[in-house]
């Protein structure tokens, strides 16, 4: 879109131009079921293995057999999170999560209270870094699964990740991460983390929406949550979305290729956009200041409300979030920005711009005087 500046690559990334040549490798006569035998279906067969060795490499998972592949991201939490606790409820019905997370999470683990278990939330930091205290005192042996995002969409803080395997593994559980929007953006390994379980989405990584993945750690256990056939060895039944795995498995490469150049190009253009907007009178950074993800600037600005500023950017030719995609048509105010302890009305002036591979550094001005038009436009009409 001629002149349009897009800022919400957190709700959608443009396919990589490296994945459409990709995906010209399939035959437009490409048919093939990899659960058959025949040379389609072989085909079909060696491209998941490729792209399962592929996204396996961008996270350190040495086993590719570790790596199943899902719808999205929300499929993968749901089959991390209420997979592994119900798999082994025997060593305890406990499962702890930060106050911060995705819905994805947040939702199967209240949901697991249905079935008897006790369900913890951590608190966070005014930075929305988890409190590794509190962490040390909710999660005990009887906890199966904790699951702590490696960083978070709506503020782009970067979790102590390590320090929270440490804690969880110390008490005999298996630790969860969310890493849609860390995968590809800043180096991930399992091995390294202490991950168990992790969470990846095929289009945070340059490739198509509906595919996704999940790695599980060989020894741990995992129950289906759909169940049908034995595909992705029946943790994930159903005939695999062949061609959307593939190109997530080119995104993860190409993803892991260009991160060492990319991340901090984009940590450039970041870092100006947020001197440039927190340069505006009551407009603030929300999230950490350094640790925070190398495309992700969000703000908050006093006496405005969140949705005015989506639609006034978006008139000045500018899309940027306010919140979460997933839940910002509810108009309810973000339980992460309440979690870091914003009030309400606080909660509500929120901006995210999260940038993409199509940013420049020339697109700052512009943005940056489009913020500051629409904030005094909109305080000058404000009943608040
Ligand atoms: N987890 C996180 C941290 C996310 O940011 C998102 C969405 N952007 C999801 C899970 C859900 O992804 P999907 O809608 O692709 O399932």
């Amino acid at each position: 879109m001629e002149g349009r500046i897009y800022l919400d690559h957190a709700a959608a990334m443009p396919v990589h131009p490296g994945v459409a040549r990709f995906a010209r490798r399939f035959p437009e006569s490409f048919a093939g079921n990899p659960s058959t035998i025949y040379r389609e279906g072989l085909f079909a067969q060696e491209a998941l293995a490729e792209a399962r060795e592929k996204v396996a490499a961008l996270i350190g998972a040495g086993d590719p057999a570790s790596i199943i592949f899902t719808s999205g991201a929300t499929e993968s939490n749901n089959i991390a999170i209420r997979g592994a606790a119900l798999r082994n409820k025997k060593t305890g019905k406990m499962v702890v999560t930060s106050t911060i997370e995705h819905i994805s999470v947040l939702n199967p683990a209240k949901d697991l209270q249905k079935s008897g278990f006790t369900f913890t939330q951590v608190p966070v930091d005014r930075f929305g870094v988890i409190d590794l205290d509190a962490l040390g005192a909710a999660v005990t042996p009887e906890t199966v699964v904790t699951s702590v995002h490696y960083a978070n969409n709506e503020i782009g803080t970067v979790q102590p990740i390590r320090e929270v395997a440490e804690i969880v593994h110390d008490r005999g559980g298996f630790l969860h991460a969310d890493a849609t929007d860390a995968a590809g953006r800043i180096p991930i390994n399992v091995g390294r983390d202490g991950i168990d379980l992790l969470t990846l989405s095929g289009n945070q990584l340059g490739g198509p929406d509906g595919v996704g993945a999940l790695y599980i750690r060989p020894g741990v256990r995992v129950q289906p949550v759909l169940v049908g056939g034995g595909q992705e060895r029946g943790l994930r039944p159903g005939t695999e979305n062949v061609f959307g795995i593939a190109c997530m498995g080119e995104a993860a490469r190409l993803a892991g290729e260009e991160m060492p150049e990319e991340s901090p190009r984009l940590v450039a253009i970041r870092d100006r956009l947020i001197a440039g907007i927190t340069g505006i009178e009551e407009a603030f950074l929300t999230g950490h200041p350094a640790e925070r993800l190398p495309h992700h600037a969000s703000f908050r600005f006093s006496r405005i409300e969140g949705e005015s500023i989506q639609l006034a950017m978006n008139a000045l030719g500018i899309a940027v979030a306010t919140g979460s995609a997933c839940t910002s048509r509810t108009l309810e105010a973000s339980h992460v920005l309440l979690a870091i302890g914003l009030a309400h009305d606080e909660a509500h002036g929120s901006m995210v711009a999260t940038l993409g591979r199509r940013n420049s550094l020339d697109e700052v001005p512009r943005v940056v005087n489009a913020a500051r038009e629409t904030v005094k436009r909109l305080r000058a009409i404000t009943p608040l």
